[in-house]
C-alpha cells in the first residue's frame, strides 16, 4: 500500500473560483452572498471568472489564464505544486466546451490531491459553512511520489 502524505492546509485557504459562461451568474450570485467569508481567505480565478468576482466583490483575485486558453491546467498545476486547497468549479452540465479535456483533467487531479470541490451552489454553500474552512486541517494524499522513488531506486539499483 502507499504510504500517505499528509498535507497541511492552511486557516486562510487558498480558494479558486472558476465557472463556464452559463454558470458564471450562479457562482457570481454566490460570491457576493458569501463575501464577508471569502474575505477572510484568498481568492484565485481563472481569467474571465477571476475579472467578474473582483468587480462584483471588491475582493481581490489573483487571476490565472482564461479557462479555454490554458486557465484549467495552471490551476491543476497549482493543485499538483500542493498551492491550492479549495475548489470551486461551476462547470456546465448542458453545453460542450472547446476545453472539455482540460477541465476533466482538473477535475481528476483535483480528486487525486483529495481537494475539497463543489460543482454547484448547494456544495459550495455546505463548504464553507464547515468550520474546516476557516481551521487548518491536513489533507491525506496516497504518497505515489515515495512509490516512484522506489521504483526509481530499483531500476537505477540505488
Ligand atoms: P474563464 O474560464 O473564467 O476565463 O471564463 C473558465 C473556464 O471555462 O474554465
Amino acid at each position: 500500500m502507499a504510504a500517505v502524505a499528509r498535507i497541511p492546509m492552511r486557516e486562510k485557504k487558498h480558494v479558486v473560483l472558476i465557472a463556464h459562461d452559463s454558470r458564471k451568474p450562479d457562482l457570481l450570485a454566490w460570491a457576493e452572498y458569501n463575501k464577508a467569508v471569502l474575505k477572510e481567505h484568498h481568492l484565485f480565478g481563472t481569467g474571465t471568472t477571476g475579472a467578474l468576482v473582483a468587480a462584483r466583490t471588491g475582493l481581490p483575485v489573483t487571476a490565472f489564464r482564461s479557462g479555454p486558453l490554458g486557465g484549467d491546467q495552471q490551476v491543476g498545476a497549482k493543485i499538483a505544486e500542493g498551492d491550492l486547497d479549495v475548489l470551486i468549479f461551476f462547470w456546465d452540465p448542458l453545453e460542450p466546451q472547446p476545453h472539455d479535456p482540460d477541465v476533466k483533467a482538473l477535475l481528476r487531479l483535483a480528486v487525486l490531491y483529495n481537494i475539497p470541490t463543489a460543482c454547484n451552489r448547494a456544495t459550495a454553500d455546505f463548504l464553507v459553512a464547515a468550520p474546516l474552512f476557516h481551521q487548518p486541517y491536513e489533507r491525506q494524499v496516497e504518497d505515489h511520489a515515495a512509490a516512484r522513488q522506489e521504483y526509481l531506486a530499483e531500476r537505477l539499483g540505488k
